[in-house]
């Protein structure tokens, strides 16, 4: 096929790159001035029990506010942090925000709930995670029992590297939360080495479970692996009633997703804990 196109496919292919390359280029180098210019912010999706509507945690998720071109969801900019090293200062931004944001809902009197962030595998791997952490909770005075780390099967497939890295931090009283499950490469035996709290049910196993039976069942299993080895279970991406009521039948009636609140502002966020 490419032999067909000749240089003329080959020359396409490369100005795609070029494109691409520039793109990421300029990204990154915004991204180095959204760092020191605190151009990031925090959004707050609920997590709510299905059974009563009551709230029972929060996710951070981070939201960029490009002085042209507006917020900019993390699907844009997270891989390129990745890329580069950008990603421990974006990740360390985070982690002292959500402490702090923690500790002021606290002081405020709101209803006491954990409050989840997320973290990249790259992060895990390459930058000193547990002392960030430490030093956030030390600067802020939050509560990490309170607090809970998202991480993805990406990072247990070195459990070796990021064991001591994950005991240290559990140590330190955080919640570890299992992002996207059952989307990765993990074998389960690593549920075994790693003490995790809660495992989240990724959305692509919720989306058809109203019109596929096969759906039901998966879920069904992703619900019963997690209650079976004690952990907790929470289902994301939620649109509707009918997913909601077919997740609690299964036993998971911890739900996340836009049918009971899309991921809004630090301020609406704390209104909805007041409301409670
Ligand atoms: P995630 O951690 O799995 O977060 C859930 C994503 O699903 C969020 O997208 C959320 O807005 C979206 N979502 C929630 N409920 C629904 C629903 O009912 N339907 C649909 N279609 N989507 C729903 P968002 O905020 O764009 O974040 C995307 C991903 O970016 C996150 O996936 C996470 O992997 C990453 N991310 C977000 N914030 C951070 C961060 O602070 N640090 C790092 N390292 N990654 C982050
Ligand atoms: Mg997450
Ligand atoms: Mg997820
Ligand atoms: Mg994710």
């Amino acid at each position: 096929h490419a032999k067909e196109n000749g240089r003329a496919g080959y020359r396409f292919f490369r100005d795609e790159m070029n494109v691409r390359t520039q793109e990421r280029l300029a990204i990154e180098h915004d991204l180095h001035l959204a760092l020191k210019r605190e151009e990031f912010e925090l959004y707050y999706q609920p997590k709510v029990d299905s059974r009563n509507g009551e709230i029972i945690g929060g996710e951070a998720l981070i939201r960029w506010n490009h002085p042209e071109q507006g917020r900019v969801a993390p699907g844009q900019f997270i891989s390129v942090a990745e890329q580069s090293n950008l990603i421990n200062g974006i990740g360390e931004w985070v982690a002292r925000a959500v402490c702090a944001q923690s500790r002021l809902w606290g002081d405020a009197g709101l209803k006491r709930v954990p409050i989840s962030f997320n973290v990249s595998a790259r992060q895990f791997l390459y930058s000193d995670l547990p002392v960030v952490l430490a030093q956030a909770i030390a600067d802020t005075g939050a509560d990490p029992t309170l607090l809970e780390m998202e991480l993805t099967e990406s990072v247990l497939m070195r459990p070796q590297e990021v064991q001591s890295a994950l005991a240290a931090i559990k140590a330190m009283g955080f919640r570890i939360a299992l992002d996207d499950f059952g989307t990765g490469y993990s074998s389960l035996a690593y549920l075994r080495k790693i003490e995790i709290d809660t495992i989240k049910i990724n959305r692509s196993f919720v989306n058809d479970i109203e019109k596929s039976v096969d759906d039901v069942v998966i879920v069904q299993t992703l619900i019963s692996t997690a209650l079976n080895l004690h952990m907790e279970v929470i289902a994301e991406g939620v649109e509707t009633e009918g997913q909601a009521m077919i997740l609690c039948r299964s036993g998971c009636c911890a739900c996340q997703g836009y049918f009971f609140g899309k991921p809004m502002p630090a301020i609406q966020f704390a209104e909805l804990l007041r409301q409670s």
